[in-house]
């Protein structure tokens, strides 16, 4: 074991790269976030320059080197996360010849329809991945049925993850967990799977080697190192996709430790000792290990409905914080806040963004039901956040049939940063919340990932007694019966909407 005292974990997330320099013990010395832009030539695509996050990635790390002052040569090693099913097509030049197609891009609705009705289940079963244009088999079907032309030309396909391992260390390999993500890598057998490959038309050259999380990768350029403010000895760690590094990050490991996240996006899921798929296709089941697969369900809508309403609603807030050096979404919280629990009956679909689990429909569309005329401005930003909380509450459910009742609940992302939406959490599942003091959990799991490839701790779930936590938020029963009453009432919403809400898609998509 060395004395070295510091470790970094290297979220490469959906809006932007943070580096969090850690102590071993998992205090945070100093973290750096930096945003990179997201594309939409279509409407319903969504794109990013994958150079562009590389440039967000190296000043993520070299901006946290330089605020926390330490010196260079005290970091044991780099421990890497980063969001799931992105799509980069690379020349055999090696140069990226489109862009990073994200999870959050529906172009390929119509190809993954067309697999769920005919493939679909065959292939899920061995993936894990539900058919949904999130993934890289939906886009690939995409892109071999339009002939884009990327496509066509490419030697590889690959990730953005797998993109910047081979900028910094010139080989061409995925973690299983990003590669569970692509649709087209068997759960069981961990190897790409070829009747996927073939429905796709692409083979196992053009993509990278499955490699276990704890590959170390060493041998920076000197220039790249210099730009990273790192030595150029320095292990970086492959480690794993976003969800289960939050898992580990936050202490979720035992069956019936549940974690909840909401960055952007949003996810409940929980660790298993075994791949477990079901027909309804309702949860997905990625490998981390070959002992270790995380299941759950993502939703789409998760801190973006809050960043929505931010947009929509809060002009006003956004101004004062502007004035003020304050913060638009503490300003709202503020006035949600005052609001009584359940929003005086006013209930909001979440669906801004279509749905993954539990309906994995992208049509599912947005909406506030039950507005009278008292209900106002912060009714609205209330309800917003008590939809989301409902929306992970009945992915939550479908995760119970296959994995038992929750024992603990962990919460961490964005949306910790905020205590009302925390308690709003804690009211509608009415359990107890645990919230780890930072709420960077998938940059902490990547460092542990890093000490444990190393060897410098002596297990995964060590990791247990190295989270600085929080408080711990506890359920109002009062506060709990109200929910339950309205989520009475919100589980049929979707249901009763849901030939209303493809209609409307239909016509959106027309105009
Ligand atoms: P990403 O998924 O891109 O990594 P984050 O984990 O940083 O994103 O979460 C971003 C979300 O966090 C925003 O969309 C917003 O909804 C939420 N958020 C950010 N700041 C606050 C705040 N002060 N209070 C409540 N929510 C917040």
């Amino acid at each position: 074991m060395t004395t070295k005292n510091y470790v970094i974990g290297l979220d490469i997330g959906t809006t932007s790269a943070k580096a969090v320099l850690f102590e071993r013990n998992g205090l945070v010395v100093a973290e750096n976030e930096n945003a990179y832009p997201v594309y939409h030539p279509n409407p319903s695509w969504v794109e990013q320059d994958p150079y562009e996050i590389e440039q967000a990635a190296i000043a993520a790390i070299s901006g946290t080197i330089e605020k926390s002052g330490i010196n260079k040569n005290e970091i044991i090693c780099v421990g890497i996360s980063s969001a799931m099913h992105s799509l980069i097509c690379m020349n055999n030049q090696h140069e990226p010849i489109s862009p990073s197609i994200t999870w959050a891009d529906g172009r390929s609705a119509t190809q993954a329809n067309h697999i769920k009705e005919t493939v679909g289940e065959r292939i899920y079963l061995k993936t894990g991945t539900p058919i949904h244009p999130m993934s890289p088999l939906s886009k690939l079907m995409w892109m071999k049925e339009t002939n884009y032309q990327p496509y066509l030309k490419a030697a590889k396909f690959i990730s953005i993850k797998e993109f910047l391992i081979y900028r910094w260390f010139d080989q061409y390999i995925v973690d299983y967990a990003i590669a569970s993500a692509s649709g087209f890598f068997n759960i069981h057998t961990f190897e790409w799977e070829e009747e996927a490959l073939a429905l796709v038309g692409i083979t196992k050259e053009q993509l990278s080697e499955p490699v276990p999380p704890t590959t170390i990768c060493q041998g920076l350029t000197s220039t790249l190192a210099e730009k990273f403010q790192l030595p150029d000895d320095l292990p970086f760690v492959i480690g794993s996709s976003d969800g289960p590094l939050a898992n580990m990050g936050i202490g979720a490991i035992e069956p019936g430790d549940v974690a909840i996240t909401i960055g952007t996006s949003g996810a409940i899921r929980q660790m298993t000792s075994k791949p477990q798929t079901d027909s309804l296709q309702e949860v997905f089941c990625y490998g981390v290990t070959k002992e270790l697969w995380i299941m759950g369900g993502p939703t789409n809508n998760g801190g973006i409905v809050f960043q929505w309403l931010k947009n929509v609603l809060g002009e006003v807030e956004i101004q004062q914080a502007f004035d003020s050096g304050g913060n638009a979404y503490d300003l709202l919280t503020t006035l949600a806040q005052n609001v009584n629990p359940g929003s005086e009956g006013l209930l909001f679909l979440p669906f801004l963004n279509g749905e993954r689990a539990p309906y994995w429909d992208a049509d599912a569309r947005g909406s506030y039901i039950g507005l009278t005329l008292t209900h106002q401005k912060p009714h609205m930003i209330r309800a917003g956040l008590e939809g989301v909380i409902y929306s992970l509450f009945s992915i939550g459910e479908t995760l119970e049939r296959l994995a038992g009742k929750p024992v603990n609940l962990f919460a961490s992302g964005g949306f910790a940063r905020s205590s009302l939406w925390l308690q709003i959490l804690s009211d509608i599942f009415g359990q107890e919340i645990q919230v780890p003091v930072s709420h960077q959990s998938s940059a902490w799991g990547a460092a542990w990932f890093g000490l444990y490839a190393l060897n410098e701790v002596p297990s995964l779930a060590a990791i247990k007694d190295s989270i600085p936590m929080n408080q711990t938020y506890k359920p109002n029963s009062v506060n709990h019966n109200t929910y339950s009453e309205l989520y009475k009432v919100y589980r049929e919403l979707y249901s009763s909407l849901k030939p209303h809400f493809s209609t409307l898609a239909s016509i959106q998509r027309n105009v």
